[in-house]
Formats: structure tokens, sequence, C-alpha cells
């Protein structure tokens, strides 16, 4: 499998600037670099030039928690492609269950911004997953079809430059994760969707991500699973020893 694992912090509304560098000073001398792990974080956006300038050259990388699909104009409070790579940002998070349920991020809102954020050539990681209702119902398999389908069915496959985070809404701030065989299905799944919309090859080099409550304790029972590829991580990333757990749990 020639997929390099990628383990991403999330910090959503948490961390100034300040709070960011003293972060990132107490980070990176507990991480073992260069053991075919990636590593991002997704700080907001007013901590990421901060971010960028205390990670310096560290092989660390740096991602945004969302992005605006337009390019500029009289959006007030958004962020576009640019701004983001302006910033040092090589990431961003698409259609985190957080900007589809609080902010009211529709499928077609996903999209536009996915799209933004490829042709600005950000990498994006677009989240995905279902809520406990759905679960519940059975509807598990074609929530997650719909919301890939409505990011992605349109677009030609030389343009996939992303990664996918599995992320079951019931598993994210709830302390409840996923089993890894139920993590592994759904991972599965997602994967075959992307062998039918863009060939097996993309499919085999596209990395999907778990989500939902992940720990320095079941982290490496989570990424030992055949398909999933790294992590994304909320709360357990917010403090730099226990994140730096997380990666190291994670390495292969
Ligand atoms: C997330 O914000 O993407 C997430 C998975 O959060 P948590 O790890 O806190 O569940």
């Amino acid at each position: 499998m020639s997929r390099t694992r990628l383990v991403a912090g999330n910090w959503k509304m948490n961390k100034t600037p300040q709070e960011t560098e003293a972060y990132i000073r107490a980070f990176l001398p507990r991480l073992d670099l260069g053991r075919g792990i990636e590593i991002l974080l997704i700080p907001p956006f007013p901590s990421l030039e901060r971010a960028a300038a205390s990670l310096g050259s560290a092989e660390v990388l740096l991602g945004a928690q969302d992005l605006h699909y337009e390019a500029r104009g009289a959006y007030t409070g958004a962020v576009s492609a640019e701004m983001l790579r302006g910033s040092g940002c090589q990431f961003v998070l698409v259609g985190h269950s957080e900007r589809r349920h609080v902010f009211g991020d529709t499928d077609e809102v996903v999209c536009r911004k996915l799209t933004a954020a490829l042709e600005g050539n950000l990498h994006a990681i677009l989240c995905v997953g279902e809520t406990l209702e759905q679960r519940t119902a059975g509807d598990t398999s074609s929530v997650l079809n719909r919301q890939l389908e409505s990011a992605l069915a349109e677009r030609a496959v030389s343009d996939v430059g992303l990664s996918i985070a599995y992320e079951p809404v019931w598993a994210i701030g709830t302390g409840e994760t996923a089993t890894p065989d139920q993590a592994q299905e759904a991972v599965a799944e997602i994967r075959g969707w992307l062998a039918d919309a863009f060939g097996p090859s993309v499919a085999e080099a596209t990395r999907v991500l778990y989500g939902g409550s992940v720990k320095p304790e079941n982290v490496k029972e989570l990424i030992e699973q055949p398909d999933i590829d790294g992590g994304l991580v909320g709360g357990s990333s917010l403090d730099p020893e226990t994140f730096a757990r997380i990666v190291e749990g994670a390495m292969p």
C-alpha cells in the first residue's frame, strides 16, 4: 500500500495566535518526524500566520477549517482559497459536520467549496458522515453515497487531489468512537464509491481518514484497519502532549 498516513488536528474555535505559538513550541520537540507519516495542524483563521511562522521549516503541514467558494468580494466574514494559501496553508477541511449542521452548509455549498479549494491549489479533506438517527434507520450507506456524489461526481479524475474523512456525526466530540469494524466498513464503502466513480487506481491512491473521538488509547486499533489511512482529531489535538501521543500511536 503506497498511501502515506496522515494525522490531522482540527482545533475548531480554540487557541489565539499566542496560544498557537506556545502549542507549537511544546509540540515540535515531542515529534519523531520523518517516520512515514504526515502531520497536519488546523488552527482557526487568525492563528494561521502565527502557526506558519512558528512551524518554520519543520515538516508539519498547515490547514484551515473552511473556505468560501468565491475568490473575493462582498462576503463579510469569509475567506478565499488564495487568502489561505497566502497565510501558509496547504490543506483545507470541506464539509465538516459542524459546518453542515451548525452553519447550514448544504451539499451544494460543500460542492462549490470543494471546487474552489481544488482549483485554488489547496489539498481538500472532504468530510462525510451520518447522524445517529440516520445510522439507526439503516441509512449510513445512502447518506455517504449522497454526500460523495453531490460533492465529487462532476469532477474529472485528474482533479481529484483530495483526502476524505469519514466522520460519523454521533462520534464527534461525544467521547463515543466508532468501533474499528464500524469505521473500516464505512471507509471501505467510501473507497468502493471512489472505485466506481473514478476507477480502482484513484480509489487505491486516495487517503481516507477516520474522525470521531480519536484518542491515544484507540488510535492504533483504528489505524490498523486496512482501509483507514489516518485520523482527523478534534478535542484530543488541543493538548500538544496528547496529540503527539496520537501521532506516535499512528506511526506505521
Ligand atoms: C473533528 O472535529 O473533526 C472531530 C473528529 O472531533 P473529536 O475528535 O473531538 O470527536
